[in-house]
């Protein structure tokens, strides 16, 4: 890295979190190179002399995370490896006070809704006509597409509502040209992501318009892929899954974060739904979007939580046999309302609880792999790596869930369909040959 002396400014911009953060961080940069300045993603090169951290404050795992990774920018400003270090994000939206006293040495913290400030440090404009422009840090044929901040609800354990404020929904003609913009640089599937994807237009129309808005972006040229992320269970509108099923290019995939099946956890969590009212949506979606791919999250070690609880909720995974899982160990977060109880799970049980249902998983997940084997899927090509081909199919998502290894003696371009018979199963991949 170089030092202090570099002419002309060069920002790296570091983003810890979710896919929300990464889409924000492609914001500020886009902002910042049509002002032109010099901005990079995760500088591998380390020539620049300023970097924006843009951090998570979502669990203690990730603050910490946040927290070192600011550490070690500030130790490098130190050895005049750098000429300034920023803050913005979950992290210093929260605990902008506490943080400030702490690393004295961070030349501004910002909020998670401060975007114009951070643009003023770098005597740079913040330019509304730029609306939804980013800088795409993903890989060419893919992006998140934000189409709402914040979140209303009250579950009891999470704390993004205090970082992320209320619910605010993007216009549905916003959210087009966006799509639009991002089709003409080269994605051909975008990610649909909020904090709550179902509350979509409540706040703006008074009515939830994801249909609306789901079909308007169906209608986009060139778009192959709409996948969804992140849907509320309570109050499900059913009529996102009769677009989902007569659009070809909306993925029939969903992204449904259940966190529990017990009705006592569910009723500590304030999850508004009841274990058998979660039944009859999973029936429901199943039914009315044949060969869905459901993808649901969960939490262990919630306060509270006993053994007959877990044993239920591994026994609703059996039940109705989701396609993907992930799973989080409660972390105890400070003004939230289940910080008033009593986090009565120690971390090595919270674990091992979480284990013990991803064991379950695994067998399912195994399953239900096995019975691609010989079938015909069309995998958009993502990467390759060590000789090999790495794709996905509609049913899987980026990063969280299963890859397609394949087989071709062609060479595959990055981003491109390919139709892949499968040969072979794993607990979470699968592996085939292209077909011509
Ligand atoms: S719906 Fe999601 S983001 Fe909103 S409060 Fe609940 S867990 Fe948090």
């Amino acid at each position: 890295m170089k030092s202090k002396s570099l002419k002309k400014d060069k920002v790296n911009i570091i983003t810890l979190g979710c896919s929300k953060n990464l889409v924000d961080s492609e914001v500020l940069s886009g902002q910042l190179a049509a002002n032109e300045i010099d901005v990079v993603h995760e500088n591998k090169k380390l020539d620049h002399n300023i970097v924006v951290v843009n951090t998570c404050g979502f669990i203690d795992k990730a603050k910490e995370e946040s927290i070192n990774t600011i550490l070690d920018q500030l130790e490098l400003k130190r050895r005049g490896k750098l000429d300034k270090v920023y803050v913005t994000g979950c992290l210093s939206e929260r605990y902008r006070n506490d943080l400030e006293n702490e690393m004295p040495d961070v030349d501004a913290w910002f909020g998670t809704l401060e975007l114009p400030l951070i643009l003023k440090q770098f005597d740079a404009d913040y330019k509304t006509e730029l609306l939804g422009e980013r800088l795409l840090s993903t890989p060419k044929h893919y992006a998140y597409l934000k189409i709402s901040e914040g979140c209303n609800r009250t579950c009891s354990f999470c704390a993004i509502p205090l970082m992320r404020g209320q619910h605010v929904s993007k216009p549905i003609e916003e959210l087009v040209k966006e799509a639009e913009s991002l089709v003409q640089k080269g994605v051909k599937e975008i990610m649909l992501i909020a904090q709550e994807l179902t509350y979509y237009g409540l706040d703006i129309y008074k009515k939830r318009e994801l249909p609306k808005l789901l079909n308007a972006l169906a209608d986009v040229k060139g778009l192959e892929w709409i996948r969804l992320h992140y849907a509320y269970p309570s109050k499900f509108p059913l009529e996102i899954l009769d677009v989902m099923r007569k659009r070809e290019n909306i993925c029939k995939y969903l992204d449904m974060p259940l966190q529990h099946a017990s009705n006592n956890m569910l009723n500590a969590m304030k999850r508004n739904i009841t274990r058998d009212e979660m039944s009859v949506l999973i029936k429901q979606i199943r039914e009315k979007v044949p060969g869905i791919c459901l993808r649901t999250t969960l939490i262990t070690g919630f306060p509270g939580e006993t053994k007959d609880d877990v044993e239920e909720l591994k026994a609703f995974l059996q039940e109705h046999r989701f396609d993907r899982v992930g799973i989080f160990q409660y972390s105890h977060e400070e003004n939230t309302s289940a910080y008033d109880l009593v986090d009565n799970i120690s971390s090595e049980e919270k674990e091992l609880r979480a284990q013990e249902i991803m064991e379950v998983q695994q067998e399912i997940s195994l399953e239900k792999n096995q019975e691609k084997v010989g079938q015909i899927l069309k995998v958009i090509i993502d990467k390759k790596e060590a000789g090999r081909y790495l794709g996905r199919t509609e049913f899987d998502s980026v990063e969280v869930d299963n890859e397609v290894v394949i087989h071709s003696k062609k060479k595959l371009m990055i981003g491109d369909f390919v139709n892949v018979k499968i040969t072979k199963a794993y607990d979470y991949d699968i592996e085939g040959e292209m077909i011509e």
